[in-house]
């Protein structure tokens, strides 16, 4: 049995463990050294039980913490070529860090399997991950994307886990408090993903035999869990399904530690 483990997840920071006996790998950073470190005692875990960060791409809700992290704590990064060439030159990661680019056909990462797939951000090469522990038992994890694509949804099919950005709740966000240049961004192909697109995209899956989904990267002003909960849910009773009955579906926690998920 595989664990995923939610530290925090949302436009203020994002970072997820995957584990297996006793062995983590990180996806992506977010938050202060100080925080990261602090939630991963809070659950038992020290940083020397990781085996690889995996990262996403390089906006600072993903990578703030890394470069104090990096410097107390010998862990390689994994990403693709374009992300790691981005953290390197902006000085985001101390120059002694191991950087390290990911085989576009698949990899092992310590005791793990990891594939990434393309996800459609503005960033410049964004990815989200699978990841499979020794056990054969997979997560699959796709945050920030403006649209759901294929490869998305190949990326993630399958998985005993699945984890998708809920970000936002189309009439919140278009009544909401953001200037226009930022809803416009959100909204864009190459934003964020609505409540109802990853309903969409999880009641697909949930044909495909996944059965535990969690939803990430909730926005603060323009979501409430129960908006994204309902949303989902509605899209896997149209699909013929029960939630509760044919999946496991929560949304995890924007500042804190969500309970974990086996799998
Ligand atoms: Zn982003
Ligand atoms: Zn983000």
């Amino acid at each position: 049995m595989a664990t995923f483990l939610s530290l925090y997840s949302g436009s203020s920071g994002n970072c997820a463990l995957v584990g297996e006996a006793d062995r983590y790998l990180c996806i992506d950073m977010g938050k202060s050294c100080r925080a990261t470190v602090g939630a991963m005692n809070q659950l038992g875990i020290d940083p020397a039980q990781l085996q690889g960060i995996l990262i996403t791409h390089e906006h600072s809700d993903h990578v703030s913490g890394l470069k104090v992290f990096l410097k107390k704590y010998a862990v390689p990064v994994f990403g693709s070529e374009a992300t790691l060439a981005y953290l390197a030159g902006h000085d985001m990661v101390p120059p002694t860090a191991r950087l390290e680019v990911l085989d576009e056909g698949g990899q092992s990462v310590g005791q793990f399997a990891v594939h990434s797939f393309h996800t459609s951000h503005d960033a410049v090469d964004c990815r989200g991950y699978r990841i499979t522990a020794p056990s054969g038992h997979t997560a699959a994890m796709a945050t920030d994307l403006g649209q759901v694509t294929e490869e998305v949804i190949e990326g993630l099919s399958g998985a005993d886990l699945t984890v998708l950005e809920a970000n936002y709740d189309p009439v919140r966000l278009r009544l909401g408090p953001y200037p226009y240049y930022l809803k416009t961004r959100i909204a864009s192909p190459k934003g964020h993903l609505s409540n109802a697109d990853a309903g969409d995209a999880l009641a697909r899956l949930l044909g495909e035999g996944c059965e535990k989904f969690a939803l990430c990267h909730l926005s603060q002003e323009n979501n409430t869990p129960q908006l994204a909960l309902q949303a989902v849910s509605g899209r896997f009773l149209a699909a013929g399904a029960l939630p509760g009955r044919d999946g496991l579906l929560q949304a995890l926690s924007r500042s804190g530690v969500s309970p974990k998920i086996d799998f």
